[in-house]
């Protein structure tokens, strides 16, 4: 449940996190009335602003979309708003925010004061921020938290040292680790898809399912922004914590509640049947310049002969009576020819003999943009025939929940973190496994046990490198045949 007397403190409110998600998503769920009553928040960072410049910023953040409704709550927001400038490192800078912070609770009717602190920071001061925090703003009557966000480390070991030294300060029990696909609404729909469904139950199995493939797809390249994405690459960026995330959901054994450590517990079952991936269940790509777009190398930012993959697809394989066989496929791009993020389960061919060369049942989970779930299935070309003809059963949301308002993934994760609930967020043994998975690629990747493997080129704007059709058919996909058509609509 929620709790009275909280304060929200946002470390590194000047940042582009902050700008972007955390505010915005903040600014969301107080206009919704989801905050704790009388909720205060309180903005942190290095850089100096008085309050007007402050306001002025938040401001920025919102869209208000001349509503006066939303005006008016955004300038409730900004009564409830304050600003400390100070350092990350400095002890006494950490006192000057507890004295605000301490000034705020002594209006309270109770004793009762939760702190729930978010970094909106580089991980460089992940841990100082984490130990000043702990030893200058701790309160003892109530609830202290921190939410946290990747990047988690570059690999298996520095992802271990972060790890060990945040939680000289902070418990488990305290610390939210935000993957913030797991507040995608599809993503959570997994689990309804996959447990209250006894026929879609029934054939998720090695015996009915034939492949598996999580696409991320991006339109767009680095664009300036180089310098950031060079440095950790595609499979550190989307497959390790985001794809990754999605396969334990639609993987794991069901739990036996949902309890945060029930589910938490299957994920990590799963995860742990799955060896390091190998090199040749490995496609890596990047971008080159096409149709008047810039390749990858003419971003400014980038390194020169760079060749950090901006394109990778992965094989996972899951050793467990399940899915023992089945291969997974995870990939992501940029500068590819659409936006997209889905799950494609291809079931494998209907026996032969009454049908032939007829097309594969195919589920598809759109996560983003326009959320839907659709069957691509077979049904009775309709008239005067007997022939079979590929179709789909189509759950769009815009049109069967053409009321409803999808949360963005900030807000529903922040509204968890507030409640106490964890479900949503990565335990420590999750990233650990996590880590081990794809640990050897990347050192292989960063040419740490010999030459770094060159990545594909591929045009901008296209699928990806040519080499990508020949590895997912490798693996079993048959594409459908031609003759699918999906009727275009507007919803769509
Ligand atoms: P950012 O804008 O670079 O940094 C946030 C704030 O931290 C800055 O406004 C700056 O505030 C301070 N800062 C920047 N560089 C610093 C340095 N070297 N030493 C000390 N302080 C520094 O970062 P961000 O994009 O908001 O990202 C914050 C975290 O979220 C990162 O871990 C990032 O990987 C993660 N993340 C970001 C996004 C996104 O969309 N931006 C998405 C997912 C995850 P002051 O100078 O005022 O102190
Ligand atoms: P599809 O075009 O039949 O299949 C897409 C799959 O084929 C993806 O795995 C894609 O790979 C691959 N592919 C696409 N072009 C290819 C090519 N030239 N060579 C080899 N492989 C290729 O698409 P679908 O999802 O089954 O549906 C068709 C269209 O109908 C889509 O636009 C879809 O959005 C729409 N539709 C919408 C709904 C709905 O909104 N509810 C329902 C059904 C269908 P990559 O993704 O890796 O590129």
């Amino acid at each position: 449940a929620l709790r009275d007397n909280t304060i929200i403190v946002v470390l590194g409110a000047s940042g582009d996190l902050a700008k972007k998600k955390t505010f915005p998503a903040l600014f969301g769920l107080y206009r919704q009335g989801f905050l704790p009553r009388d909720v205060k928040i309180v903005g942190y960072a290095r850089t100096k602003m008085d309050k007007a410049e402050y306001h002025k910023r938040l401001s920025s953040y919102f869209k208000t979309n001349d509503d006066p409704e939303i005006i008016k709550a955004a300038e409730d927001f900004k009564a409830v708003s304050t600003y400390i400038s100070g350092s990350y490192e400095e002890p006494e800078a950490f006192q000057v925010l507890n004295s605000h912070l301490e000034e705020i609770e002594a209006g309270y009717a109770s004793k009762e004061a939760n702190r729930v602190f978010y970094f909106a920071l580089p991980p460089s001061v992940f841990v100082p921020v984490a130990k000043n925090l702990k030893e200058q703003c701790y309160v003892a009557n109530g609830v202290n938290r921190v939410i946290v966000e990747k990047p988690f480390g570059k690999d298996l070991d520095s992802a271990r040292e972060l790890l060990s030294s945040l939680k000289e300060y902070w418990t488990e029990d305290e610390t939210f680790r935000i993957d913030h696909y797991l507040g995608k609404e599809m993503v959570k729909n997994l689990l309804v898809l996959r447990f209250a469904n006894i026929a879609l139950g029934a054939a998720w199995d090695k015996n009915f399912i034939s492949n598996v493939q999580i696409t991320f797809k991006e339109p767009f390249g680095t664009e300036g922004r180089g310098g950031y994405f060079d440095e950790f690459g595609m499979i550190r960026d989307v497959l390790q914590n985001h794809l990754l995330q999605v396969l334990s959901i639609l993987t794991m054994e069901r739990p036996v509640s949902f309890s945060a450590e029930d589910i938490r517990d299957e994920k990590v079952k799963v995860l742990r049947s799955i060896p390091p991936i190998a090199k040749e269940d490995t496609l890596l790509g990047q971008y080159v310049a096409a149709n008047g777009k810039p390749g990858y190398l003419d971003d400014d930012t980038v390194p020169p002969n760079s060749i950090c993959p901006t394109f990778a697809a992965t094989t996972l394989w899951i050793h467990n009576p399940r899915w023992e066989g089945v291969p997974f496929i995870l990939k992501a791009g940029k500068a590819l020819n659409e936006a997209k993020v889905e799950v494609r389960i291809q079931f494998k061919d209907v026996t032969q003999g009454i049908f032939k060369d007829i097309a594969r049942n195919e589920l598809v989970i759109r996560i983003q943009p326009s959320e839907a779930v659709y069957l691509k299935m077979n049904a009775k070309t309709p008239g005067l025939y007997t022939r079979a003809m590929p179709t789909e059963m189509d759950l769009t949301y815009k049109r069967r929940f053409a009321e409803a308002k999808i949360p963005e993934a900030y807000e529903a994760l922040i509204l968890d973190a507030l409640k106490g609930d964890h479900s949503n967020f990565v335990r420590h043994d999750e990233l650990d496994v996590a880590w081990k998975i794809f640990t050897p690629i990347l050192h292989w990747i960063d040419g740490k046990n010999g030459a770094r493997p060159r990545p594909a080129p591929y045009p901008y704007g296209s699928r990806g490198p040519k080499e990508l059709e020949g590895f997912i058919n490798k693996y079993g996909f048959k594409r459908a045949s031609d003759s699918y058509v999906w009727p275009v609509t507007n919803l769509a």
